[in-house]
């Protein structure tokens, strides 16, 4: 019984984090806005209610690609189509990127709270020039999340090449980034 609660409680901890992490990435730069959490007593909701929407890949893979740039964007479509080929449910979780944003990511982790996601400042990113763009899996419940599953990335990764893309999941050390591929080579674009 104890062991049953504890489970619930932990997979309604994790549902809520999913559903705060998607929150914060619709409101963006607007986060820092938001008032402080209220500390409340948890109340226990069926999990099934608590379950966001599985996540529309056709319209956020189109809204992505629609800002990149014009030389990545048929290599985007054809990696899209290459691993739904192979059978492997995906979704585009980032394109281009502002200074203003890569500011903010840059700063998660040095001098703002939170875990470093970038080692980019703002105009080093391949990201603020649409040259890039990460992926995500999705999971049974059609939500992406970023498994350790090595072999997957690395059927993900050789994808991506395969199409002609540079896959972060090479690069060496804490820089390695699986979930991310970029236009090889551009001739001085950044
Ligand atoms: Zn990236």
């Amino acid at each position: 019984m104890k062991v049953d609660s504890i489970t619930k409680l932990a997979q309604d901890y994790s549902d809520a984090i999913q559903e705060f992490n998607a929150l914060m990435e619709e409101l963006g730069g607007k986060a820092e806005a938001l008032p402080k959490p209220k500390v409340r007593k948890p109340v226990l909701v069926p999990p099934s209610s608590m379950h966001p929407a599985p996540v529309d890949t056709g319209s956020r893979n189109s809204g992505i690609i629609a800002r990149l740039d014009e030389r990545l964007k048929p290599l985007a479509e054809r990696f899209l189509a290459a691993v739904s080929q192979q059978g492997i449910p995906l979704v585009l979780t980032q394109g281009f990127r502002s200074m203003e944003e890569q500011r903010r990511i840059y700063e998660q982790g040095r001098t703002a709270p939170g875990h470093i996601v970038t080692y980019a400042p703002p105009g080093k990113s391949k990201h603020n020039y649409g040259l890039a763009f990460d992926v995500a899996p999705l999971n049974e419940k059609g939500q992406p999340y970023w498994p350790e599953d090595e072999d997957l990335w690395t059927r993900i990764g050789e994808i991506g090449e395969s199409v002609g893309l540079r896959w972060g999941g090479r690069w060496p050390g804490v820089q390695r980034d699986r979930p991310h591929f970029e236009l090889r080579a551009p001739a001085k674009a950044v």
